[in-house]
């Protein structure tokens, strides 16, 4: 398992120039690990009254405040909650313009059918790649102060060779976590002749956008593409090393779930309409890798209520995805059109209130959920050796972040172990 970092961070920009030293976040009231059998919890692995010791961007130690070693600075949590940093696994940054407008006609009464994506592939391709550039800036920013130290950015409102590698280089400057997704909707000069586009994606954009990509995405879905152009250009990719994602089941029943297990997609996102058979084959999951957790991976169901919250629509059924065992994330979907929210809490809070998820079951999917879901063991987890990725909030407990929706609670943040 490869554990890239995050692309031109701060504190990786800093580090070949002078070292950080030591930080100690103490007094801390709650501290979730994600270390499942340590503390209570379960799965959140809950210490109390501890302290983590940060050293060269990476978590040092993690222990009672009374035992903490030395370090050069401190942070005094002062009782409050700490969690490892939000890891949003699925996020379209790169855009420009805004589709308000859309959405108001939407609270109106207009079905959601994902054909606005064109209006904003419009305005990205006459976007310059400053504008670009700013405004993946300003949504990164904005998701890391609410405590999202990961971000996964695709591409996909370009849809041509050059906009989409532009795209996915652009994302690169601030993420390690790329997905090339030239397969997001077929674009408008395309539409009597979509085989010559899968060819085009396949072939000339493939090769343009992978040097920038880590993953591949494809929307599978009526009106988008079909499970065989899904399957062609998701192998495609395959054969390139990038890492398979499917944008899935979101609008109705399809193939896409399916497809993605057969394809051994690290994930499967949105899965709202879902059959028994669907389930299953998610349940069913398990492949080998090198994972700290015991030597397996699966495939992920990563549910992205901000979209049902923005679309109106009826939300995954999350529970029925646990029950069966099923690794769950949460992700914001954060783009223009059907789910325009960076916020990493508000998705925890839809999650527990319209999904039957226990706070509990949130955070994690929200965090060590998200990992699982770019196969990374580096990050949404504190422990020893773990990317030093903490946000400290403004409550006592993780679960002020279901049972206080819409309220700022992200006290600070530490990425790469350096405050924000
Ligand atoms: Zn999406």
């Amino acid at each position: 398992m490869s554990a890239r970092s995050e692309l031109a961070s701060p504190a990786v920009a800093n580090r070949g120039r002078h070292s950080l030293g030591s930080l100690l976040v103490q007094n801390i009231g709650e501290l979730v690990t994600n270390v499942a059998g340590t503390g209570e919890g379960g799965p959140l692995g809950i210490r109390r009254r501890a302290a983590v010791l940060v050293e060269d961007g990476a978590v040092a130690w993690v222990g009672p405040t009374a035992d903490a070693p030395a370090a050069d600075r401190r942070i005094d949590a002062d009782g409050a909650a700490v969690l490892p940093g939000f890891v949003d696994s699925h996020a379209h940054l790169v855009f420009a313009g805004d589709r308000a407008t859309e959405f108001a006609a939407r609270m109106a009464g207009q079905p959601y059918t994902g054909g606005g994506i064109r209006t904003t592939v419009r305005a990205t391709r006459a976007a310059s790649d400053d504008e670009l550039r700013a405004t993946v800036r300003r949504l990164r920013a904005e998701a890391l102060r609410q405590g999202t130290t990961t971000i996964e950015i695709k591409s996909g409102y370009g849809l041509t060779v050059a906009d989409e590698a532009r795209s996915l280089r652009i994302a690169a400057e601030v993420s390690g976590e790329t997905t090339f997704l030239g397969a997001h909707v077929v674009p408008a000069e395309y539409a009597d002749r979509p085989d010559d586009y899968v060819s085009l994606v396949c072939g000339p954009m493939l090769v343009a956008a992978a040097p920038y990509a880590r993953w591949i995405d494809v929307f599978c879905e009526q009106g988008a593409f079909d499970a065989d152009h899904a399957r062609a250009i998701l192998a495609c990719g395959r054969a390139m090393g990038l890492g398979v994602r499917v944008h899935a089941n979101q609008l109705g029943p399809g193939p896409g779930v399916q497809l993605g297990v057969e394809l051994g997609a690290a994930s499967v996102d949105h899965c709202t309409h879902l059959s028994d058979a669907d389930i299953d084959a998610l349940a069913s999951t398990r492949f080998d890798c090198m994972c700290a957790d015991g030597g397996h991976t699966t495939t992920v169901a990563t549910l992205l209520p901000g979209a049902e919250f923005s679309t109106r629509s009826p939300y995954p059924d999350a529970r029925r995805l646990l029950d069966a065992g099923v690794t769950v994330a949460l992700a914001t979907d954060c783009n223009p059109g059907s789910s325009y929210t960076s916020s990493m809490p508000f998705c925890v809070a839809l999650a527990v209130r319209e999904m039957r998820m226990t706070p509990a079951e949130a955070v994690w999917a929200a965090t060590a959920g998200g990992a699982r879901a770019l196969r990374r063991d580096d990050i949404g987890v504190l422990r020893p050796g773990a990317r030093a990725d903490l946000v400290i909030l403004d409550a006592p407990s993780h679960l002020h972040l279901a049972y206080r929706p819409g309220v700022p609670l992200i006290r600070q943040v530490l990425h790469n172990g350096a405050p924000i």
